[in-house]
């Protein structure tokens, strides 16, 4: 009976946050009709509970992002002591993350010409959008080293973090005892974080239930009508990526079942759309690829952190798809050249921002900008992004994922029977 006890505690989690956030659903919905424009829902219950809760559990993840991922690379990177090593893993790493990204964009913009969801009667007002440039490849390359690792921790920019972080697990490596000391601390540092990780698990059912809660309140379903095409297109894309293009990269490359890889990603895809940000998902990220995936942590904490931030497919995805909707509103023709631009803007951008909620839209300002489309037609867009943000977050942290599984195997630092156990590493307080 103990065995079924905790058995039915393990099961729990999925299953909590699932009903946490229907019940989120039904309850902002309900209120909303009750009571239309309320003052005291929209002070009390919206701005208020709701926001706090909501925000406090998605405080309580970003607050370990920095740590973790310092800690567990620096973990990582003690035991990978040749440089050749290294190099080989980022280069695999950045290359497959590249490559999924293409095959997200080309698919994006294959679609949306194929099912041409724009159409030039739309109409555009107000709303004015300020495009930054994207990054160039110079100023990407000069960003990645950190004049300060201090401010560089402070601002929570992941990829000074990781070099960082690289180059002194790197010398932690290479001084023999002392170095071997050092190690040892931060391995049970590791241990500290990741237990204060499942911890915090735990409390998502009530912040997942205020967030959808949050949502349903005050999501604004009238600007949804004259794009609805454009959502369902987006929509479309992004679970075919997730849920057959991924599948099929996991059996091609690596041979595991896909099945299995689905069932487990599934609470990382949670948290992912209830906080629509890739770096405070990534302390479930790297819980769920370490103890439910088998992934050994030498290249968990470097591929994941580094996915959150340069590898964002679903985003990619909409970028895709919203140039072209744009460029059809617009009735501006693209040519291959436009196409190639956008691809290349797209990657550009993606890897010279973080992996936080909206950031897909100053991403596409970028794109737009770059290739001479108007900027003001976000403003058709942004009505239906809050969602879309949600559901392109839980795809970028499944290609985060797939990517890290395939290389693992590829490096052989992977626990397969680990991956197989189907009740392997289940959150239980
Ligand atoms: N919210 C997304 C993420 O964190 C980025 C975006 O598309 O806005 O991955």
């Amino acid at each position: 009976s103990t065995m079924s006890a905790t058995k039915t505690k393990k099961l729990g989690l999925t299953s909590k946050i699932i009903i946490g956030m229907f019940t989120g659903i039904i309850l902002g919905l309900l209120l909303r009709n009750l009571f239309p424009e309320s003052d005291f829902i929209k002070e009390y219950i919206t701005e208020g509970v709701l926001n706090v809760i909501g925000t406090i559990f998605i405080s309580s993840l970003k607050m370990l992002v920095v740590p973790l991922v310092f800690v567990s690379l620096v973990c990582g990177t003690c035991s990978l002591s040749e440089p050749s090593k290294v190099g080989r893993l980022g280069g695999k790493t950045i290359a497959f993350y590249l490559f999924t990204t293409a095959i997200a964009l080309s698919m994006a913009i294959l679609v949306a010409v194929a099912v041409h969801p724009g159409n030039a009667s739309m109409v555009v007002e107000g709303m004015q959008f300020d495009a930054k440039q994207a990054p160039s490849l110079s100023d990407v390359l000069i960003n990645l080293v950190p004049t300060n690792p201090l401010h560089a921790m402070s601002e929570g920019n992941m990829l000074q973090i990781i070099i960082f972080a690289v180059i002194f697990g790197f010398a932690i490596s290479h001084i023999g005892e002392r170095g071997a000391r050092v190690a040892a601390l931060f391995n049970d540092l590791n241990e500290v974080i990741m237990r204060v990780v499942t911890l915090i698990m735990q409390l998502a059912p009530y912040g997942v239930f205020a967030l959808m809660a949050k949502l349903a309140l005050t999501l604004g379903m009238e600007t949804f009508g004259s794009v609805v095409k454009y959502f369902f297109v987006v929509l479309g894309v992004l679970l075919i990526h997730a849920f057959v293009v991924y599948p099929t990269l996991l059996k091609l490359f690596s041979g595991l079942n896909p099945f299995t890889f689905i069932r487990k990603i599934r609470d990382v895809q949670l948290f992912a759309f209830s906080t629509a940000s890739s770096n405070a998902t990534l302390p479930v990220t790297i819980e769920t690829a370490e103890h439910r995936m088998g992934v050994d942590n030498k290249i968990a904490s470097f591929t994941l952190p580094l996915g959150a931030t340069i590898n964002m497919d679903g985003t990619a995805i909409m970028q895709g798809v919203a140039t072209v909707f744009i460029a059809q509103v617009f009735g501006i023709e693209l040519t291959i050249t436009d196409y190639a631009m956008v691809v290349i803007t797209a990657t550009l951008a993606s890897i010279g921002t973080a992996g936080v909620p909206g950031v897909g839209l100053i991403m596409l300002a970028m794109v737009l900008n770059q290739v001479g489309l108007p900027v003001e037609g976000i403003a058709l867009i942004i009505g239906v992004d809050r969602l879309l943000d949600m559901v392109r977050t839980a795809v970028n942290v499944t290609g985060d994922t797939v990517a890290t599984v395939v290389i693992a195997k590829s490096e052989g630092e992977f626990d397969e029977a680990l991956f197989n156990d189907t009740q392997a590493g289940k959150v239980a307080p």
